[in-house]
């Protein structure tokens, strides 16, 4: 199991929100390092090409103007992209990456969001000519509308489903995602924007530990079954330092 992560991520200085706390990743990666399972692998930034796949020039000079800004949300799309090569390769892939994207839209941003991360390692593929579709489960507290604007309503033929799962119950929430699953068909690869915030003692209090795990879990199944088991996780939100990282880790012991 690869754990995509560059030391930049780190850096709390690039914004003033939630996400961009001091402390948000370090128990992550003090959770996962040191154990023989995971492999780290450190992620290149994303071109401008690469880039402005999803967003619009007017978007990427607006992240561009400010140079620290530019350098770790550019590093966390250039590690989406990294994790879906690897998935791609049948690596299953978790990007410990920041800041997080999946209310990024192609002309604006907002929730702590700068670059679409999800989108544009898709559109990678895509471009590639390595993938024609795609599933996303989001299963962040909140729902990822960028992920829903650029890659739900599209000119090209890229066809990617999404699942943001309404239940606010935790056994109806996993059995919603299983559900779901259980009737996708011809897709190329499977994506989380995997936000913890819905977490117990996080804001949505809602899911356990065990969620987490079997979130993993049905994206291992159903990726092997579909997809020759090409799948990968991009970090999004969760904001309760002292859960995250079990929740993280419990959702990769699924997913591995
Ligand atoms: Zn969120």
């Amino acid at each position: 199991m690869k754990i995509v992560f560059h030391e930049r991520y780190f850096n709390s200085s690039y914004a003033m929100d939630p996400a961009a706390s001091q402390g948000r990743l370090e128990g992550i990666i003090e959770t996962l390092s040191g154990k023989s399972e995971f492999e780290f692998i450190e992620p290149k930034p994303a071109t401008k090409e690469d880039i402005l796949r999803v967003h619009s020039e007017r978007h990427y000079n607006y992240v561009h103007r400010d140079t620290l800004l530019y350098e770790l949300a550019s590093l966390a799309a250039g590690g989406a992209i990294l994790a879906a090569e690897e998935a791609y390769e049948g690596n299953p892939t978790f990007a410990v990456i920041r800041p997080p994207g999946h209310h990024a839209s192609a002309d604006s941003c907002w929730g702590f969001c700068y670059f679409n991360n999800i989108s544009i390692s898709l559109l990678k593929l895509y471009a590639e000519g390595k993938i024609k579709s795609a599933f996303v489960l989001d299963f962040d507290l909140h729902t990822g509308d960028g992920n829903i604007n650029i890659l739900t309503f599209r000119s090209d033929n890229l066809r990617v489903k999404i699942l943001n799962p309404e239940s606010n119950d935790n056994s109806k929430y996993i059995k919603e995602v299983k559900t779901y699953m259980e009737d996708l068909k011809d897709i190329d690869i499977f994506v989380a924007s995997a936000g913890f915030d819905q977490a117990i003692e996080d804001w949505g209090n809602l899911l356990y530990p065990e969620d987490y795990r079997e979130l993993g879990n049905l994206m291992k199944i159903y990726s092997n079954k579909l997809s020759k088991g090409r799948r990968y996780a991009l970090l999004e939100g969760g904001y309760n330092h002292d859960v995250l990282p079990i929740n993280v880790n419990s959702f990769i012991q699924g997913f591995k």
